[in-house]
């Protein structure tokens, strides 16, 4: 499993033994991400990018300080959805320059504050055209946009869909070519196009229509551009595998796919910087959750594992983060993680968290090995959306501490 090594029997995150990671932590639960999975996940995926396409994070992922600035080292760029995220990518070290900020509803404060920084603002409607053009006499400063463009196509089988059809997403495509005439008149500094068409693709020839699909959409609009294209953002979505059902995507058609659709675009505009923007394939698989049991109680012969990490700090492994249905992401115990093992002992479980209400589970129908109260338990998967995108404050319980090993 991703995220963890067994070293002698338990596992362990960056070499460090979760046991005593948790008593240098000083506390349960905690996320720990691992530093080198990171670098190699980037290496990895820079193995596949054909020449002329870069690759950012992507910050909503996972936002926190320490990764911010080990993964500014590595990518060419980020991807903000908010000024707090534009400032945590300011401060972790990346080039104004090489940020975009995308995201419906960007208020004008936000808007300032981007041109006052001198990042790319992906548009999303008129309206934020016309506000951004204000803000930018007002700060003094042009303002650099692309245009994100809400595809006409329907885009099937992401985790999360969220381009084709009415979307609050981007500009509708048939909107664009007016949008595009009005970027001088506005005084916008126009610098190209974004596409996001979802989040968690696992299947490779999905990935890879909606990749040609796109490319096909973009270069259609090249009549009309008011200068030249500098940026393309192509989006991304790859997605990771939660249960034992899913595949992990199958990279060798995707780099074959983005080996005909970079030089497409590049051909038509060869100024421009086409680029992939990526969140939890590169931080996903390289983080755990560590929970402690605080108790195994029977009620009428079933097993509970209680834990005092659950819903209030992993949102998602309860299958409350927008999963249809609850299948719950893969665990262990930090001894003897695997159930397999000859001459451990196992049981099925439920493992619930500490929260009042029956949504607080982390899984049911479990097998691990027997465990005790003071066991760690471990939830793999956990680099992305996870502390931040769970309600912390929900039962008034201590938030989760972060480290990076
Ligand atoms: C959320 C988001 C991402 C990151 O998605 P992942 O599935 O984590 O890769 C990238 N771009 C935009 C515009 C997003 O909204």
């Amino acid at each position: 499993m991703r995220g963890a090594d067994m070293v002698d029997g338990v596992l362990a995150v960056g070499g460090l033994p979760l046991p005593l990671l948790a008593e240098r932590v000083g506390q349960t639960p905690f996320y720990a991400y691992d530093r080198a999975r990171i670098t190699e996940r980037v290496r990895s995926v820079r193995g596949l990018l054909p020449d002329g396409a870069l690759l950012h994070y992507a910050v909503k992922a996972n936002p926190m300080p320490a990764l911010l600035a080990h993964v500014a080292r590595q990518v060419d760029g980020m991807d903000v959805a908010s000024a707090g995220e534009l400032k945590a990518a300011l401060d972790a070290g990346c080039a104004p320059h090489a940020i975009s900020f995308a995201g419906p509803g960007k208020r004008e404060a936000e808007l300032r504050q981007a041109v006052a920084a001198g990042v790319l603002i992906h548009l999303e409607s008129e309206r934020e055209a016309e506000c951004l053009a204000a803000a930018a006499r007002s700060v003094g400063r042009a303002a650099r946009v692309a245009v994100r463009v809400n595809p006409d196509f329907e885009v099937r089988a992401a985790g999360m869909r969220m381009g084709g059809g009415a979307q609050v997403f981007g500009v509708d495509l048939e909107q664009v070519p007016s949008l595009l005439g009005r970027m001088r008149p506005l005084g916008l500094a126009f610098e190209g196009f974004h596409v996001y068409a979802g989040s968690q693709f696992l299947k490779a020839e999905l990935w890879v229509s909606v990749l040609h699909r796109t490319v096909d959409m973009l270069l259609g609009l090249a009549a009309g551009v008011p200068g030249p294209v500098h940026s393309v953002n192509l989006g991304g979505g790859w997605g990771i595998p939660y249960t034992p059902r899913d595949e992990p995507l199958d990279m060798g058609p995707v780099a074959d796919a983005l080996a005909i659709a970079v030089p497409r675009l590049r051909q038509a505009w060869p100024q421009a910087r086409v680029t992939l923007e990526l969140g939890r394939y590169l931080v996903g698989e390289a983080g755990v959750y560590v929970t402690r049991v605080i108790e195994r109680k029977v009620s009428r012969g079933q097993v509970f594992l209680v834990t005092d990490g659950g819903l209030h700090h992993h949102l998602a492994a309860t299958g409350n983060l927008g999963q249809v249905i609850h299948r719950a992401y893969p665990m262990a115990l930090a001894r003897c993680p695997r159930p397999d093992a000859s001459g451990v002992a196992t049981e099925e479980v439920q493992v619930a968290g500490p929260l009042c209400t029956p949504l607080d589970t982390l899984g049911r129908g479990i097998v691990l090995p027997v465990a005790k109260a003071g066991d760690l338990l471990v939830v793999f998967q956990s680099g992305a959306y996870g502390a931040t995108a769970s309600p912390q404050a929900f039962l008034s319980h201590p938030p989760c501490p972060e480290v990076l090993v």
